[in-house]
Formats: structure tokens, sequence, C-alpha cells
């Protein structure tokens, strides 16, 4: 029996890279849906080659293009947001990929949840955001949620056949492209500067993210939530080479890690053959050509988005959904040149201070939390 896959935001880094290990293992997958904000001529591609059921353009100016470029193809087209909520709920998936660039994944993940289907979570923003009320959710409908995330998967990995009690989490970080950078230096950084990652090719947002740091921070509220594992048990440490991709501690002092090279197409292929492990034809690690692997705290003061994490994570109730709303707007507002990169944690810190607190926020409160989020990062950017 194949394993009957969706994915949402099919033509982004994660999506493209899930269709590779698809494509690598034909005879255990099957497409059903694949959805897209605005890449017509990607997802049309994509799905004269996978043979989808549905596809579904977010951004409905595309839909006659892209009916079009299928007009031959058995693959029915529908456009809008509304139409992914829809078809996650109707189809036929055993396994629903949530790869959507940030808060936008929300809405679509809670509903494959609740219509029962496995989720592979890619989209961080989620758990950050409505990390209760998801986790809540996914109990409720016993339905596992298995991380995409690179350093989640690791710490899932390291956690196979463990009875043992958790000490702590360490996180790895590569400490992005500003690692060795002066506090002066990362605030007037460039958009080119901020996008040259060293070690991983991803989106814009979460390279953004992972050079400012918040990638670490929110990366920390998703372990949590995931795990269970309260934030002053999670330890982020850099490393720079990017092999290890995170480790557990147990109580018996002894540490597990995942390694391997920084491919993201492994923990993908992970959570979609978990509790197997697939074939891939990814780098392999030569260590005597690595030679070595190191280590380093993180520094809070040039990196202060990685405090503002754990400050809302602390806070509790609706703060992270404040934090991650203000992120996602100032990093949209650098990326259009609008901000200087220092500007992205002073933002956020603003927002945190200004928007209203919600000690136990419903769905709909989180909804309104991000848009009030945005709106008010988004006064500050002006
Ligand atoms: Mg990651």
């Amino acid at each position: 029996m194949k394993r009957k896959i969706a994915i949402l935001g099919s033509t982004g880094s994660i999506g493209v890279q899930t269709l590779d290990v698809v494509e690598q293992h034909r005879d255990m997958f099957e497409v059903e849906l694949l959805t897209a904000n605005n890449n017509v001529e990607l997802l049309a591609a994509q799905a004269r080659k996978f043979n989808p059921n549905s596809v579904v353009i977010c951004n409905g100016e595309h839909y006659g293009a892209l009916s079009s470029l299928l007009k031959d193809e058995d693959t029915k087209v529908f456009a809008g947001i509304d139409s992914v909520v829809g078809l996650v709920k109707i189809l036929n998936a055993d396994i629903v990929v949530a790869a959507m660039v940030g808060f936008s994944g929300l809405l679509p993940t809670m509903e494959a949840i609740k219509s029962g289907k496995a989720v592979a979570l890619a989209n961080k923003e989620t758990l950050v955001a409505a990390g209760a009320l998801v986790t809540k959710a996914a109990k409720e409908n016993k339905v596992p949620i298995l991380p995409v995330d690179s350093e989640h998967s690791a710490i899932f990995q390291s956690l196979q056949g463990e009875k043992a009690t958790v000490e702590k989490l360490i996180l790895t970080a590569s400490g992005g492209p500003f690692r060795n950078a002066g506090k002066d230096e990362i605030y007037n950084a460039t958009r080119e500067q901020a996008l040259k990652h060293p070690n991983w090719n991803m989106g814009a947002k979460v390279t953004i993210d992972s050079a400012s740091m918040m990638n670490k921070g929110l990366e920390m509220i998703e372990a949590s939530w995931l795990f269970g594992v309260p934030a002053e048990q999670i330890d982020i440490v850099v490393h720079p080479q990017s092999i290890i991709h995170s480790m557990v501690q147990f109580s018996d002092g002894s540490v597990k890690a995942q390694m391997g090279m920084p491919d993201m197409r492994v923990p993908i292929q992970y959570a979609l053959s978990y509790p197997y492990r697939l074939d891939l034809n990814t780098p392999r690690v030569d260590f005597p050509k690595l030679g070595e692997l190191t280590f380093q705290a993180p520094d809070m003061e040039r990196f202060p988005a990685l405090s503002l994490a754990f400050e809302a994570h602390r806070a509790g109730g609706n703060m992270a959904c404040i934090m991650n709303g203000a992120n996602e707007a100032a990093v949209n507002a650098f990326l259009k040149g609008r901000i200087l990169f220092g500007k992205i944690p002073e933002i956020i810190e603003k927002c945190m201070e200004k928007c209203s607190f919600v000690k136990n926020p419903s769905l709909e409160d989180i909804f309104e939390t991000h848009r009030q989020a945005v709106c008010t990062a988004q006064d500050f950017c002006r």
C-alpha cells in the first residue's frame, strides 16, 4: 500500500525536496494534493510529473493560468486558502506535509489534525503561535506530529527506543552568516549578507530568521511543545559545521546525537517513512575530511531575538504568537528594504510590550493576536 501524501507549499524549498524524496521512492508514495501561493509554472510542472488528485493555487489571480497549463491533465484545479482547508479535510491522504511559510500554515495544519491525518510538520510557526491548541488537538484526535525541522527530527530520532528520563534537549545552531560578526555589523547588515547562509539552502524567511537567530528561538518553542520539555531544560549550542543536528541528554549523563550532512531530504524522508528509513542518494559524512566538530555558547547580546523567544515562551498565553507575528512583519519589511536588520528584534520587543496579552487564548484569539501583531509591527516599520 502506497502512502498518500498532501504537500502544502509544494513549490517552496521543503516542498521541492519532499517531491525529490517521493521521486526516489515512487513505489512507496502517491501524491494526492499539491498547493502553492504564486508559483504557477512550477506547480503545473509538479502536477504533470506526479499526477495528484488536486492542486490549489492560493493566490486566485493565477487560477486561469494554472487551469490552462493543466487543461490536458485529470488533476482538479482549485484556488484560495479555503480550498486548501477544504481539501485537507475531505481528501484521502495518509500524511499532510505542512510546508507553508509562517502563520498561514496554522489553519490547514489544524484541519489536517482534526480530520485525523498524520502531520509532517515543517511549519514551525504553527507551534510557536498556537502550540497549546495544536498539541491538544493532536492528542484528542490521536494524530502524530512528525517533525521535519532538522533539529527536531534529530531529537525525535535520538528518543527512539528510550524509556529513560530526558534531562535536557540540546538544540544545535549553525550561528548563521553573522556568527563572528560584531554588533554594529549585524545591526547594519544588508539583505544580500543576511540571505547568505553558510550551510543550509532554505527559503528567504527561515534564512533571515537564521541570521537573526530568531530561528533558534522559534525552534526552542517548537521543541518545547513537540516533546513536552520546558524551556529551562532546552539548551542551545552553536555548532558551525551543522553535522550534529541536535542531541538529547538523559538522566544518566549519556548524550545521544543524530548526525549527517546538512540535507533536508533526510528529516523529510524520516517523517514520511517513520518508523522506517529509506535509501537516499544524499551526501555522506567524511569524518577525516571534516577534521573537527566545534561548539560555542550562543551570544544573546549580539542576537537579542534569541532572548526574546525565551521571554515570550516563559510569558505563555499568546505572547509567542505576538512575537511570531511581529517577526514575520519585520522580516518582510527588511526583505523589502524598508528597515535595517537590527530593527527586527527592536520591533518585536516593542510589539511584545504593546499588543494585548491573553492568558488562555482560543483559536479565534490567536488569529486576532496575529493580525494585531502584524499591524503593530508594520506601524513600527514606517
Ligand atoms: Mg531547523
